[in-house]
C-alpha cells in the first residue's frame, strides 16, 4: 500500500512540472491583456473593488489582500483582464490608495506603470457624510476639494464638511 502511493505522488509530481511555465506563473503579469493594480493599501483593497465595479466585469478578476511588502507592511494586489483604466477610474484611485501604481499589461508583460497622483478636486466621487449636506438631497454632483493628501482629507465644496478616509462611501 505505501509503496502504490509513493508511485501515485512521483507521477503527479513529473505532470505538473511539464505544465507549468514558471515565468508567467511568477510574474506580476499573468494576465494577458489588462491592468495590475499594486500597492494597495489592504484596508483599501474593496473601495477599489467598487471604484472600478469589478463585481461587474466579465473578464479574469483576480484579488489578493494582506501580501507582504517592503515599503507598506501589507498591501493589496487586483488584476484585471481584458480592462484598461480610464483617467477619472486612476485619479479615483489615487483617492483610496495614494502610493498605488496602475500597470498596464500586454501580451502578458508590463508595457506601462503609471504612479496615481491624488487630484486636487474630487468631483462626483465620494459621497458627503453630512445628513445635511444638500448633496444628500438633491440632484448634484459632490465637490470635494483635498486638503491632505495621505492621510486623505478632503473637504466638502457645499458644506465644508471634512472627511477623513475612513468616512470614505464611494457614490
Ligand atoms: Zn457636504
Amino acid at each position: 500500500m505505501p509503496k502504490r502511493k509513493k508511485e501515485k505522488i512521483k507521477a503527479k509530481k513529473v505532470d505538473i512540472s511539464q505544465k507549468v511555465e514558471p515565468k508567467k506563473q511568477l510574474s506580476i503579469s499573468a494576465i494577458q491583456e489588462g491592468t495590475v493594480i499594486d500597492h494597495i493599501p489592504t484596508d483599501a483593497t474593496f473601495k477599489v473593488v467598487e471604484i472600478l465595479q469589478l463585481q461587474k466585469h466579465h473578464g479574469v478578476v483576480s484579488i489578493a489582500t494582506n501580501l507582504e511588502s517592503k515599503s507598506m507592511g501589507k498591501k493589496a494586489i487586483i488584476k484585471v483582464g481584458g480592462k484598461s483604466l480610464t483617467e477619472s477610474e486612476v485619479s479615483k484611485i489615487a483617492i483610496v490608495a495614494p502610493d498605488a501604481t496602475v500597470n498596464i499589461i500586454k501580451n502578458f508583460a508590463v508595457k506601462e506603470k503609471i504612479k496615481v497622483t491624488t487630484p486636487d478636486v474630487v468631483d462626483n466621487v465620494v459621497k458627503c457624510s453630512n445628513p445635511r449636506c444638500i448633496t444628500n438631497h438633491e440632484k448634484i454632483a459632490t465637490r470635494f476639494y483635498v486638503m491632505k493628501k495621505d492621510p486623505l482629507k478632503i473637504k466638502c465644496h457645499y458644506c465644508e464638511r471634512s472627511m477623513g478616509k475612513n468616512d470614505l462611501e464611494i457614490i
